[in-house]
């Protein structure tokens, strides 16, 4: 009897091996094995058997070891995986082995029973310190929402559409709860962008299922930890399983409802290797295993939202915060199910922050502050609140320059500006990580007076400590919170009221509740609001929506300024108005009348090299091989937006349909042609496809 077999790397079809007669039955499917590969043992899975091969006899090698110790991977987890590569035009098997833990991943040493026995015995989280979740009251909406998904019977795909401070988190747990208690057995699978910035979440839901095993899934777990985790899930140990993107591949035999927690955050995407998008793969996965989805935003992706306007999901919706949801409301605003069209702006229940746009053209902006900026600072000092200053750029200043003769500090590796780092006395690339220390004079010119061009979170700090000498000032962004902790304490430093002025990039926009700050200024959005980038509208609304969130929990009036050249651009006011709605249908107006995604299907193939000819030349001659088939669209190939980085040059090639099947059938027969042109091609490139790309 022969096994199929898939292992770690670029192949397309699963192998053959020699099964021993006693393990030739259909219960091995998905068991995890060592196979020879070459010289070398490796980690297989078998997805089949048969009673004979086409591999000559013998060629054929035999397994080595069928891990018994290790249950199967069910017939859904393989069909998963196989989709998942097949869909973003991996292997099978280099999809799938990377997604086993590390215990898993390699050949078994001697030690092998003693460790699984350890990872076995490890503790799943314990419950919260402080006690059970108790008392918890749910607004009409949370209510009538969470009772909707527990009636959602088989495969049922579900928008959770509620403003910033709704109480999404409340019908989640709410409705996991009931999956729970429905089934003794079952299990819940909870996905959210990132975990370290979000411990509470963690703290909730072991508060609020004191008894159910909970494990987490992420990448900054320990080998140990993430094997233990995997073995809890696997064996339906664990119940409640809360995990980043890669969680959308756990083993889950009884599985029961996903939670997509902020289903637009673009780090759903994976950034390398099989670039998959977690959330798309958790609709796949709810879909084949026939459960509920919950697809939980303030600012849903423009793709989930226009599904949920052709009705294929499901739309709740949360319009009140919570707490402060005093105000009466008619019979009908208490429907929790709208259709899209006809969702109100959620302005409509009173306790959204005033924004107001400050015209950078009449009040020039002083170190990057305007007038009116500086005044409402001091006010709401003076009345002992806090206030947020949002700043998306790190560093002190995005560039220094010679003003003698118009240098601009530059990364010799990418081709990107450097940013000055004031407290350590560095020019540092984003991009790449590469640093030197400031030169003392112009390295063209030999001019001395340099100067730091803009503003950045470090500049912004200094500018509010000398404006509000009395005021605690702090700053939360990657540089202030690289040591392990330092972010957690310094969020704990704000809550506890510690801190009056609180500097920060998009990682303080994340999940946090402040409940004293009533003021939230926004810096910095200009380059945002005409960038080229068709999507850079989409995730603007959702950070402003997300900063202007932070405000006003607790209930105080609170104000969001937006320091602009443009206070009138239509996408301000829609955040001004909290009118997700209405931005939504222009923007998918906009894509429809463009032929962009979500109206057509895209594929980028990227490609890099030392000179930026050898990649462009590769992708000219990876066109000419793809055949020109109906509503496939393939585009010249040009040099990628950010042309160089970490020493190669850049270039990219795009493929469109209209038709996502006709898209998938080109590129299964294009890219093995692409795949080697690639091997031979001089000299040397690197390249890889995106499917769903999330940047052009
Ligand atoms: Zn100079
Ligand atoms: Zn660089």
């Amino acid at each position: 009897m022969f096994a199929k077999l898939i292992v770690d790397a670029p192949i397309e079809q699963p192998l053959d091996y020699r099964l021993a007669d006693d393990e030739a039955h259909d219960a091995i499917i998905g068991s995890v094995c060592v196979v020879p590969l070459g010289r070398r043992e490796v980690i297989g899975v078998i997805v089949g058997v048969a009673p004979t091969s086409e591999i000559d006899e013998p060629l054929l090698r035999s397994v080595v070891r069928v891990l018994r110790e290790v249950a199967p991977l069910s017939p859904a987890w393989l069909a998963l995986t196989r989709f998942a590569a097949e869909y973003y035009q991996q292997g099978w098997g280099e999809l799938a082995i990377p997604a086993l833990p590390p215990a898993l991943r390699v050949p078994p040493g001697p030690r092998f029973v003693g460790s699984l026995k350890r990872l076995r015995a490890a503790p799943t989280a314990a419950a919260a310190p402080s006690g059970p979740e108790t008392g918890v009251t749910l607004t009409e909406d949370q209510r009538a929402a969470s009772v909707a998904i527990d009636a959602a019977r088989g495969f049922a795909p579900l928008l959770l559409f509620g403003v910033t401070g709704s109480g999404k988190t409340e019908v989640y747990l709410e409705a996991m709860a009931r999956r729970l208690a429905a089934d003794p057995a079952a299990q819940v699978l909870l996905l959210v962008p990132e975990i370290n910035l979000t411990p509470q979440l963690q703290t909730r839901l072991q508060r609020r299922f004191p008894a159910e095993p909970l494990v987490t899934m992420h990448s900054g777990l320990a080998a140990g930890e993430r094997s233990a985790a995997w073995m809890a899930a696997h064996e339906g140990r664990a119940r409640v399983v809360l995990g980043t993107r890669l969680a959308v591949f756990a083993s889950l035999p009884r599985l029961a409802m996903i939670v997509v927690d902020e289903e637009h955050d673009p780090s759903f995407k994976a950034g390398d290797g099989a670039r998959y998008s977690a959330r798309d793969l958790a609709i796949k996965r709810a879909q084949d295993e026939g459960v509920p989805i919950v697809l939980g935003s303030a600012t849903p992706s423009l793709e989930t939202w226009s599904r949920a306007s052709e009705g294929r999901y499901r739309l709740l919706q949360l319009r009140t915060r919570t707490p402060g949801t005093t105000e009466e409301r008619s019979a009908a605003d208490m429907r929790a199910e709208v259709m899209p069209d006809q969702a109100p702006p959620a302005s409509a229940s009173g306790d959204w922050p005033v924004l107001q746009t400050i015209d950078l053209r009449t009040h020039p902006a002083q170190q990057g502050l305007t007038e009116p900026v500086r005044s409402a600072l001091a006010q709401v000092l003076a009345r002992g609140e806090q206030s947020l200053v949002f700043i998306n750029r790190r560093g002190y200043a995005p560039v220094i320059s010679c003003e003698a003769c118009g240098w601009l500090s530059g990364c010799p590796q990418c081709a990107v500006f450097t940013a000055f780092h004031k407290t350590d006395g560095t020019l540092r690339c984003h991009h790449c990580g590469w640093q030197a220390r400031v030169p003392r004079a112009c390295p063209t010119c030999g001019n001395t007076d340099l100067h730091a061009v803009g503003q950045g979170t470090q500049r912004i700090e200094e500018t509010l400590q000398a404006l509000l000498p009395n005021a605690r000032v702090a700053r939360i962004d990657r540089d202030s919170t690289r040591r392990k902790f330092a972010a957690q304490a310094a969020f704990d430093a704000v809550h506890a009221g510690d801190v009056d002025v609180l500097v920060g990039t998009q990682m303080v926009s994340k999940g946090h509740d402040f409940r004293r700050v009533s003021l939230v200024v926004v810096l910095n959005v200009d380059a945002q609001l005409i960038a080229p980038d068709f999507r850079a509208p989409e995730r603007l609304f959702a950070t402003l929506v997300q900063v202007a969130g932070r405000a006003g929990r607790a209930g105080l009036a609170s104000r969001v300024l937006v320091q602009t050249q443009f206070p009138d651009h239509a996408l301000l006011a829609a955040v001004a108005r909290h009118d997700f709605a209405a931005f939504a249908r222009r923007q998918l107006a906009e894509r429809r009348s463009a032929a962009l995604p979500p109206f057509v299907h895209q594929a980028l193939l990227t490609a890099e090299g030392r000179t930026l000819e050898a990649p462009l030349a590769f992708l000219a001659q990876s066109r000419s091989l793809a055949s020109e088939a109906a509503s496939i669209t393939v585009y010249d190939p040009v040099p990628m937006p950010l042309v160089k980085l970490a020493g190669m040059h850049r270039a990219q090639l795009l493929i469109e349909s209209p038709q996502r099947s006709r898209l998938q059938a080109s590129l299964r027969s294009w890219l093995p042609q692409v795949r080697a042109l690639g091997q031979s091609f001089k000299p040397r490139i690197r390249w890889q496809i995106e499917v769903d790309p999330q940047q052009i």
